[in-house]
């Protein structure tokens, strides 16, 4: 397979892409608007082009990714005469209603539109751990699979809805960020107490390793809307969060993170679910508190 692409937006991830397809054996055609950020993959053969028309007219296939979608409309707005009978697979990180948005602005210009949402960090690009969803088009993702299996791993096309990879990408980072915030809290409490964080690491890799079993479950108790408490509950989740705000307080270190976990347990505990397994909270993030 030696699809010609073209990639426009050279952060550290248009470069792992440019990277993996050049490494493939496709043509690659880039674009980037600090120019000198396409050196070492001319270095390696890529085409850099001067203008971004030329970039589109280089390849029926054109993936961008960039900051947002504001930067993808600043780009392409102007081009998107040039676009017209074109794929655009777009792997910028952004919300479903700008996906949406992104489908509906190509469909009026005639250009063939498929989203994506990258999982995985640059260094997996290329490898089996990269981890790419898709969704929209999927006339254009069965058409471009081969060539978008480039960037390795795992694809995973969700549906003709254009928003989903976005939703996906949006609920599993949601996921990722409140994660790190405890994990670098627990830190910085673990510091108070002269724990390095290096000999904490291991063991909160011991946490995360308990978390799957626990995540199956709490995803069927979410989908069935059944929350029993019998092996724990909500009373018994909040005294522990409580132990661990006063430590943290009494060190003087920041506790708006877990005050905030804890008010919300605590408005299911004053609703009277305070015997409900953790999972009850779907219900009350359903619903602010006014
Ligand atoms: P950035 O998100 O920082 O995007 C940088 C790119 O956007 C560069 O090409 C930059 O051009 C361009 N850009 C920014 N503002 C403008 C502008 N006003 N006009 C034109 N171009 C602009 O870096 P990444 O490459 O890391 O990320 C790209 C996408 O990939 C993001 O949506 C990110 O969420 C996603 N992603 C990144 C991962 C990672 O590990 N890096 C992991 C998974 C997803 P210039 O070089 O000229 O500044």
């Amino acid at each position: 397979n030696r699809t010609p692409v073209t990639i426009i937006g050279l952060g550290p991830m248009g470069q792992a892409l440019a990277g993996s397809f050049l490494h493939q054996g496709h043509p690659t055609t880039v674009w980037n608007r600090t120019a000198g950020k396409a050196d070492d993959l001319v270095a390696k053969g890529a085409v850099q082009a001067e203008t971004v028309t030329d970039a589109v007219e280089a390849s029926r296939l054109v993936i961008i990714c960039v900051l947002d979608y504001d930067v993808v409309h600043t780009i392409l707005d102007p081009v998107s005469d040039t676009l017209k009978g074109r794929t655009l697979v777009n792997l910028t990180n952004g919300s479903p209603e700008g996906a949406r948005e992104m489908a509906t602005w190509s469909a009026e210009r005639g250009v063939d539109y498929l989203d994506g949402a990258i999982m995985t960090p640059t260094t997996t690009i290329g490898t089996p751990s990269a981890v790419v969803l898709y969704s929209g088009s999927a006339t254009v993702y069965e058409t471009y699979q081969p060539t978008l299996a480039s960037t390795g791993g795992s694809a995973t096309h969700l549906g003709t809805d254009p928003g989903r990879a976005a939703a996906y990408d949006l609920a599993l980072l949601d996921l990722f960020w409140t994660s790190m915030s405890g994990y670098i809290h627990a830190l910085t409490l673990a510091r108070t107490e002269n724990i390095k964080a290096k000999d904490l690491a291991p063991f909160a890799k011991g946490i995360v390793d308990i978390l799957p079993d626990i995540m199956d479950e709490f995803a069927h108790q979410v989908d069935s809307g059944h929350y029993p408490g019998d092996k724990s509950n909500l009373i018994s989740a909040a005294a522990g969060m409580e132990h661990i705000i006063q430590t943290a307080q009494a060190h003087g270190i920041d506790t708006s993170v877990l005050n905030a976990a804890k008010a919300v347990a605590q408005r299911a505990i004053d609703t009277g679910h305070g015997t409900d397994d953790f999972s009850y909270l779907t219900e009350v993030f359903q619903k602010p508190s006014p």
